[in-house]
């Protein structure tokens, strides 16, 4: 049999027995490469194979390197590759290996026979656990490790959008399918995780929202401040009234020590800009007491004199703020909450629970300690 009909045959085992992998394997052009290509490669467009390996190797293994190579595209490990250091590329390959492989052994497939295939958890990386990162895997490979690999061609590929437009519609399709669902479940785990923002610190995104709420005074038009000049010359005057943020607090259920810690870390941001003033805004269905934040010691106020407890209703706390003129509304809650109607400013919520509100408007940040 040739190579490629091997393939063929190969592709039509995966598209009745993992249907995930099917449909990249039905669109990607496939080039015979015998001087290059000792194996099967890819740069995340083409399929590259060396004739006489796909003749020689088993159906089941040539079926596992097909997904393997479908691996290395999804994960983008072309346009990856391009930003490790050429003399790397070897050993950044094999990182990239381990990384799908693991995946592979992870949906219940097992190691080629025929060849050798670098994974976790098999000599030489016996010590390395499952389910890391291209990225991850390269930093924790020894500084003397030789191995090398070839199958990844760094190349920009079709660009992330489309990879993950093509990793969707391959797992919606294959879902429903009585055989495969497993990997296609799978695949979807790690499609969410691949969409989910970064993760940055809490702290960090508040940190943006009060700076720039601090620099958002008015610009005022001074001849004063430049006597000697002609010219009128806009400049930023420091405006009596402060930049006012603040942090409307929901007292509806128990007071924790997360709110206080959220209450604190906050402060403490501030202190880095000047120009802020900092009131905390109790409130159950209305608000219940207010308390301006200046030092250390107003934090302890706040837990003594905790008023609320009735039901959740933060909208008066946010027509509190605007009334009196905060430029930034931080909302400290469980998000057992309606959303309250949006206010003219930005709006931060610190996530202290795990209610059902995801609120429509704003940035959500959790609270973690
Ligand atoms: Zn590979």
């Amino acid at each position: 049999m040739t190579g490629t009909a091997k393939i063929r045959q190969a592709v039509e085992l995966i598209r009745k027995t993992r249907p995930v992998y099917a449909p990249p394997l039905m669109t990607m052009e496939r080039v015979r490469d015998d001087k290059t290509c000792n194996t099967l490669a890819t740069d995340g467009i083409k399929l590259f194979y060396n004739e006489e390996f796909c003749q020689q190797t088993p159906l089941k293994d040539l079926q596992f390197i097909l997904m393997h190579e479908v691996l290395h595209k999804w994960m983008g490990h072309p346009r990856r590759l391009l930003t490790t250091n050429k003399a790397k590329r070897g050993k950044a390959n094999v990182a990239a290996d381990l990384a799908v492989n693991s995946m592979l052994i992870q949906q219940g497939e097992s190691l080629p026979t025929s060849i050798k295939l670098y994974c976790p958890g098999d000599s030489p990386y016996r010590d390395l656990p499952h389910g890391k990162s291209f990225e991850w895997y390269l930093n924790e490979m020894p500084d003397d490790d030789t191995n090398e690999s070839d199958d990844v061609i760094p190349s920009a590929g079709e660009g992330e959008v489309n990879t993950l437009k093509e990793m969707n519609s391959a797992i919606q399709s294959a879902k429903n399918k009585s055989i495969g669902k497993h990997s296609a479940t799978f695949m979807e785990k790690v499609l969410s995780d691949m969409l989910q923002p970064p993760k940055v610190p809490w702290q960090q995104v508040i940190k943006q929202y009060v700076s720039v709420a601090a620099s958002n005074r008015k610009r005022t038009f001074s001849r004063e401040a430049r006597r000697d000049s002609e010219f009128i010359l806009p400049s930023h005057r420091k405006e009596k009234k402060l930049a006012k943020t603040c942090i409307v607090m929901d007292t509806s259920g128990s007071m924790d020590d997360l709110t206080l810690h959220c209450i604190s870390e906050i402060f403490g941001l501030m202190q880095c800009c000047s120009g802020v003033e900092l009131e905390v805004v109790m409130v159950d269905t209305e608000v219940r007491n207010v308390i301006p934040i200046t030092t250390e010691r107003d934090i302890e106020t706040v837990k003594n004199n905790v008023r609320g407890g009735g039901g959740t209703e933060m909208g008066p706390g946010f027509t509190y703020a605007v009334e009196h003129g905060a430029k930034l509304i931080i909302c400290i809650s469980d998000m057992y909450l309606d959303e309250p109607p949006r206010p003219p400013v930005p709006v931060i919520w610190c996530q202290v629970g795990n209610g059902y509100c995801t609120p429509t408007y704003g940035e959500t940040v959790k609270v973690e300690e």
